[in-house]
């Protein structure tokens, strides 16, 4: 049978639009769906636009360090306005970007929505419909809020890189990484940060040393973080609300609520614990959902999960064979670089003839909270479940910090397990830890053991030194 194209991708994020790109170049004939930007969550409400937030944040530590080095600086203002139109150029460039590499590689780009009829045929939006060999679905995920009454007042990170105005209060439900990473950056940008987390510490899953360190350097920067607390309810301030909340004070003595543009335009919140407050803004950053609605996957045969996400097996293969899936609608890691070897494997397998699962074990991540996070591999807690381990932990003021007079600390730990000596796990609460778990990651990825470690000679003054110098361990367990 003669099929328009030898793959059609419905989905123009990172992991779309690199499968794409990478089939073009073995000579197939590919076409891309895209409803929206190309670039994806990534790219266009995501991590780049993020980390450009974490950049611009960064600046208000700055001038007190300037300062405490000499420099004779005077602390402006954060013009939100200014920066904005800087950010979204930026976006548009990038997205530019993304589409000349899809022209380049010979890739036919749809600007449109697209879902499966049948296992080889997907119909557009504007009602066309293009057979293809093999389809696959990269359409990403969505921020999902919880289901409270009100809820429909609050902003997700979709909407935090559009706004009018910076608020000047704003609280942040969720303990994950969007919402830690959030409220560290709204927190430099000057806005008065109230994060409620319904656990008993933010970050779940990760090593808990780690947690309570950023936890309590978040603190330390002023965010307001209230554990095992949630939103219950919420609704639009009036002004008898308003002027409550002028008059309550919060921990630390600081002022209850700002609310801004006058009366009735803050968001009264009710809490778990029964605290009342009005804020300008309430974002959730409660978790997201695999984009599978409407795509008529189930109609074509594709088995979806309880939480909407598309199964695949290994080599990122639905129940139908000529349907695969990858990244985020796949809800196995959902990071950006797992997304794109999701799609290079996806290549490698069906257009090269080498089949190539993916692998997913021991993936560095970042977290962008500040302070900032590295990690890698098992956390102390989950390692202990496992195996006899050894400890190796350090923590300490590094000298950039500690001469700028500020209190935050970083910390070094390694988890080595007792009968292989290899480092099970490394965790990283530092400035720069994002960079520095890319480079310690090759090594635990190779496998290497506490050992070789210690063989490496020591990079004087560093903090990551303290890597390869911590000698005995802190405990065993
Ligand atoms: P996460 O799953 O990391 O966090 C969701 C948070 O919301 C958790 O703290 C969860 O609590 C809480 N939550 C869920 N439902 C409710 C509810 N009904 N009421 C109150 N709280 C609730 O999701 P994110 O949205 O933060 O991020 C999604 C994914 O995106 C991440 O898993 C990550 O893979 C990726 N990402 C990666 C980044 C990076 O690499 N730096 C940056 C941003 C995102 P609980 O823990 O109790 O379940």
């Amino acid at each position: 049978m003669a099929f328009d194209y030898d793959l059609f991708v419905i989905g123009g994020g990172s992991g779309g639009v690199r499968a794409a790109r990478v089939a073009a170049a073995t000579g197939a004939k590919v076409a891309l769906a895209e409803e929206y930007r190309m670039g994806g969550t990534c790219v266009i409400r995501g991590c780049v636009p993020k980390k450009l937030m974490v950049f611009a944040s960064g600046y208000s530590e700055m001038f007190d360090d300037a300062r405490a080095y000499g420099w004779d600086v005077t602390e402006g203002s954060f013009d939100w306005p200014k920066f904005r139109g800087h950010l979204h150029k930026e976006l548009d460039r990038l997205e530019g970007i993304y589409r000349k590499l899809l022209d380049g590689s010979g890739v036919a780009i749809f600007d449109a929505r697209a879902a499966l009829k049948d296992p080889h045929t997907v119909v557009l939006n504007d009602g066309r419909e293009v057979s293809a060999k093999h389809i696959l679905v990269a359409t990403g995920g969505r921020p999902v809020m919880p289901d409270i009454s009100g809820a429909e007042l609050g902003i997700t990170s979709n909407d935090i890189f559009n706004l009018d105005d910076m608020p000047r209060s704003i609280l942040i439900i969720g303990g994950g990484y969007i919402a830690s990473e959030f409220a560290g950056i709204l927190n430099g940008l000057g806005v008065k940060v109230t994060q409620f987390y319904r656990g008993a510490q933010i970050l779940r899953g990760f090593d808990g040393e780690a947690r309570g360190l950023i936890a309590e350097g978040m603190r330390e920067k002023g965010v307001d973080l209230h554990l095992g607390t949630n939103i219950v309810e919420m609704r639009a301030a009036t002004d008898a609300d308003m002027s409550d909340a002028m008059g309550t004070p919060m921990e630390g003595g600081k002022p209850a609520t700002v609310a801004s543009g006058g009366s009735g335009s803050g968001i009264w919140v009710k809490a778990s614990n029964g605290i009342e407050r009005v804020f300008d803004q309430v974002m959730f950053a409660t978790g997201r959902a695999a984009n599978t609605d409407g795509m008529g996957l189930e109609q074509a045969g594709v088995e979806v999960g309880r939480r909407g996400e598309i199964v695949v097996d290994e080599y990122s293969q639905t129940k139908v064979p000529s349907v695969y899936a990858i990244g985020d609608v796949t809800n196995r890691v959902q990071l950006t670089p797992v997304a794109i070897r999701e799609g290079m494997a996806f290549v490698e397998t069906v257009f090269k003839g080498n089949p190539t699962p993916v692998d997913h074990d021991l993936i560095p991540s970042a977290v962008f909270t500040q302070p900032e996070f590295g990690t890698i591999g098992l956390s102390e807690e989950d390692a202990r479940e496992v195996e006899p381990v050894e400890i190796y932990c350090s923590s300490f003021k590094p000298m950039n910090h500690a001469f700028a007079g500020r209190s935050d600390r970083v910390m070094m730990k390694l988890v080595v397990s007792k009968a292989t000596r290899k480092v099970l796990g490394c965790h990283i609460v530092a400035d720069h830890a994002g960079e520095m778990i890319q480079l310690a990651g090759i090594a635990v990825k190779m496998g290497a053991t506490k050992e070789d470690f210690d063989r490496t000679v020591a990079v004087h003054p560093t903090v990551a030194e303290e890597l390869v110098t911590m000698k005995e361990p802190v405990r065993t367990a």
